[in-house]
């Protein structure tokens, strides 16, 4: 998944021994490659490169991890208003070729991907347990969701061997399992978007999930302009430079994933949708005049111990 994945784990060497620790700690390992091998756009053979080789109408038998997930990202797009998309791949697509090419796409090319664009163009068939696309050309891309899935699956493994407290950080995604000791919550820490060597935020947390997106670990340049990674398939372009990272508190490290994408692209206006979840929070930063600005979900601080660095 291009990235680092940490796991650590909380035991009373008492009743569980070293050894099963380690041994759990390697099955969520075992766990994440497995979800790797599946998920990845850039392995030919893994099931989501099957599903988009696809044609118009072509449908796919999948598994029941796939078809879940898919439907579970289906459900956040609507939820979201779609700034949460994963058929955004042509869009995805055609700005990593403007950016090897040096050169922005021109209005041919975005109407054309735009138009292969749309969650509501895939279509699950439940009981059948296949999908399909009901246009030309589309493609799905989870890299807006699968380290958060795989956090899950690793908390999941975790769990199922006997462990209650455990912290996986995905490369930023990261879960919360129980407590650190009896007296501590796990502490997290969100970088400062700026700055790689200091914290931004510190948080204490317990069965949650954080998940952080932002401009400034991948992006790509055309003409000496720095573009995001994060597209707003809506209007087929990157999220401009206002928004510099979101930090998402859920119930589960996937829905982090999914919440902290969609408030980039959604910027202020996503607070409300934000709040209509009931059970999520966000950290928006933001900036304006060359000044960062951090703005917080309602009554973030009530719920949690947070402590704030200056931006
Ligand atoms: P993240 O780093 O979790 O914010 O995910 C960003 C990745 O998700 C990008 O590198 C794309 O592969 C994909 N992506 C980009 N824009 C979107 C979007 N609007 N909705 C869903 N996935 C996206
Ligand atoms: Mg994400």
């Amino acid at each position: 998944m291009g990235t680092i994945v940490q796991i650590r784990v909380s035991i009373n060497p008492e009743k569980y021994g070293e050894n099963r620790a380690r041994d759990a700690i390697n099955k969520a390992f075992e766990e994440i490659d497995r979800i790797e091998n599946i998920y990845s756009v850039y392995k030919y053979d893994s099931e989501i490169s099957r599903i988009n080789r696809l044609r118009k109408n072509e449908r796919l038998q999948i598994t029941d991890g796939v078809f879940n997930l898919i439907d579970k990202t289906l459900d956040y797009s609507e939820k979201t208003d779609g700034a949460f998309d994963i058929t955004v791949k042509p869009l995805v697509d055609l700005w990593a070729a403007a950016g090897k090419a040096n050169r922005p796409p021109d209005d041919y090319e975005l109407k054309r991907a735009l138009g292969r664009v749309g969650y509501k163009n895939i279509a699950l068939d439940k009981s059948a347990r296949t999908i399909y696309f009901k246009k030309e050309g589309m493609g799905i891309d989870l890299g807006g969701a699968a380290k958060g899935y795989a956090t899950d699956r690793a908390i999941r493994i975790l769990e199922e061997n006997g462990i209650d407290n455990a912290l996986v950080n995905s490369g930023g995604d990261m879960y919360c399992l129980g407590k650190r000791s009896a007296r501590e919550l796990w502490r997290v820490g969100v970088q400062h978007p700026r700055d790689r060597n200091r914290l931004f935020l510190e948080i204490r947390l317990k069965d949650k999930a954080i998940d952080t997106s932002g401009d400034y670990e991948r992006y790509f340049v055309i003409d000496g302009k720095r573009h995001s990674h994060i597209i707003d398939p809506r209007t087929g372009y990157p999220i401009g430079d206002n928004v510099v990272s979101a930090s998402v508190i859920a119930p589960d490290s996937a829905a982090a994933d999914m919440l902290a994408t969609a408030m980039c692209v959604l910027g202020e206006k996503g607070f409300d949708i934000i709040k209509g979840f009931g059970d999520a929070d966000a950290v928006l930063v933001t900036s304006g005049a060359g000044r960062l600005k951090a703005d917080m979900s309602e009554g973030i601080r009530e719920r949690y111990d947070i402590s704030q660095e200056r931006l």
